[in-house]
């Protein structure tokens, strides 16, 4: 980038004056600037998220959430009843990506490379 042109742009919503890149643009529209700051796009998208798992949760707790009877775990590759995964609630299935006993083993890995990386 050899451009030096600082240009300003306002966020619609917290009205606040930001650089340029302060601003996601969209591969469809070149040169376009969504009108609202990464900021505020990006807490838009935390709110909806959150909205999404709170519905989830509640409706979950109502019984009445529609949940797949078995899924197939990524990391022992087997199918297993949904009551084996843990609750996800913004994923898609509303299930963890790897079963209950997958998931100590990952979070044991991940633990593991954690303090490796804190002792190096
Ligand atoms: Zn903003
Ligand atoms: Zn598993």
């Amino acid at each position: 980038m050899t451009t030096t042109t600082e240009e300003f742009k306002t966020c619609t919503k917290c009205k606040t004056e930001f650089l340029i890149e302060e601003f996601y643009t969209r591969a469809d529209r070149p040169g376009w600037h969504v009108p609202q700051c990464k900021y505020c796009t990006k807490a838009k998208v935390r709110e909806t998220q959150e909205t999404r798992r709170a519905r989830v949760k509640e409706q979950y707790e109502a019984g009445t959430l529609e949940v797949i009877e078995e899924k197939w775990c990524r990391i022992c590759d087997e199918v297993k009843p949904s009551s084996q995964f843990y609750m996800k609630w913004d994923s898609k299935d509303y299930l963890s990506h790897a079963c209950k006993s997958c998931h100590k083993y990952d979070c044991k890995i991940r633990a593991r490379i954690k303090k490796k990386k804190a002792n190096a």
